[in-house]
């Protein structure tokens, strides 16, 4: 490694602001990349409205709006080497369930319906306009690497920057939640579908055996596995599988409904139906992926034609 600091910009585009925050998480181990880096640009630390010169480039949230775009494209233009950086960078994250809906629903529920966010009018002048769609930022830009969870754990954060800063390749991890995961897949009776809030779910078992969806086995883990290990199912906030992404028969709701159909009772068919019914939360954080919004899942096509033609 150079005595030269890597010069590093951030944007936020189209987020939560979590995964900027994500970076304070990194605790101690951010004065060891402070160290090697120069901040130039980061919206939650300095006031730099234009993007200078970059060794390195992060950028968290996906394109939904003619800002998002454009910033997007800057980066790509001054960065040498950009992180798409958490699940809506990556994958559009799960702001992409907005593809159910125009953005005129989208506009009059925020602004007209919502009790915790409407003001009874809706801005014009003031705000960029919304895209028809959410989008990823690599089919706007090229990416040089990815990074999802939502937001990716610190873990990960750290390895990952550490090492770029020091020239190497990142290590990319191919493990599932299920992976880190304490519970245990057995056989069971089980003959109906539990929803997330019913009942009490034992400790030790499998959700799916259970009788609960968890997406573990089809998300990758870059998280830890927190959720199921605190008695919470896995919602795949961290993005599908390789295997999932990239092998066109083979979905999150045919793998869960086959796997979860060997340990219980519960029919495969009667499992993806519920998933596809519930399909906004079961595949909300990729969905505005075409990845994903191009598998043979009827509602996600449809919904997406729907938006496009609206
Ligand atoms: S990936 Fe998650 S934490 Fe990061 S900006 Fe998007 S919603 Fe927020
Ligand atoms: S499906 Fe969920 S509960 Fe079962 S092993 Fe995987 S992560 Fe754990
Ligand atoms: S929902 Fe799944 S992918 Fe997201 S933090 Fe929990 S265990 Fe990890």
């Amino acid at each position: 490694m150079s005595s030269e600091k890597i010069r590093l910009n951030t944007e936020w585009l189209c987020d939560c602001g979590g995964c900027h925050v994500v970076l304070v998480d990194l605790h101690e181990k951010i004065m060891n990349l402070f160290e090697s880096v120069q901040i130039q640009k980061c919206p939650v630390l300095t006031d730099v409205k234009d993007y200078p010169e970059a060794e390195l480039g992060i950028l968290t949230g996906s394109i939904r709006t003619e800002h998002d775009r454009h910033a997007a494209i800057e980066m790509r233009k001054k960065c040498k080497t950009i992180i798409a950086f958490g699940t809506c960078a990556v994958y559009g994250g799960l702001h992409g369930a907005g593809l159910a809906h125009t953005k005129e629903e989208i506009m009059d529920h925020v602004y007209k319906k919502s009790p915790t966010t409407k003001t009874d009018f809706i801005p014009s002048a003031e705000v960029d306009n919304l895209e028809k769609t959410v989008t990823p930022i690599d089919e706007v830009i090229d990416v040089d690497l990815y990074l999802p969870g939502c937001p990716p754990h610190p873990h990960f954060v750290f390895e990952g920057l550490s090492a770029l800063i020091n020239g190497k390749e990142p290590r990319v991890n191919q493990e599932t939640v299920c992976g880190g995961c304490s519970r245990t897949m057995v056989k069971t009776d089980v003959a109906d579908i539990k929803g997330s809030h019913e009942g009490m779910p034992e400790d030790d078992i499998c959700f799916l055996s259970q009788g609960y969806i968890c997406l573990g086995s089809v998300t990758l883990d870059r998280c830890l596995s927190p959720c199921p290990n605190h008695g919470v199912m896995c919602t795949g906030c961290a993005g599908p599988t390789m295997q999932i992404l990239t092998e066109p028969t083979r979905d999150l709701r045919t793998e869960v409904s086959d796997r979860m159909s060997r340990l219980t009772k519960i029919p495969a068919e009667t499992i993806i139906t519920h998933i596809e019914k519930s399909a906004k939360t079961h595949y909300a954080y990729a969905m505005a992926t075409k990845m994903i919004g191009n598998k043979p899942t009827f509602l996600i096509r449809k919904w997406i034609a729907d938006v496009e033609a609206a």
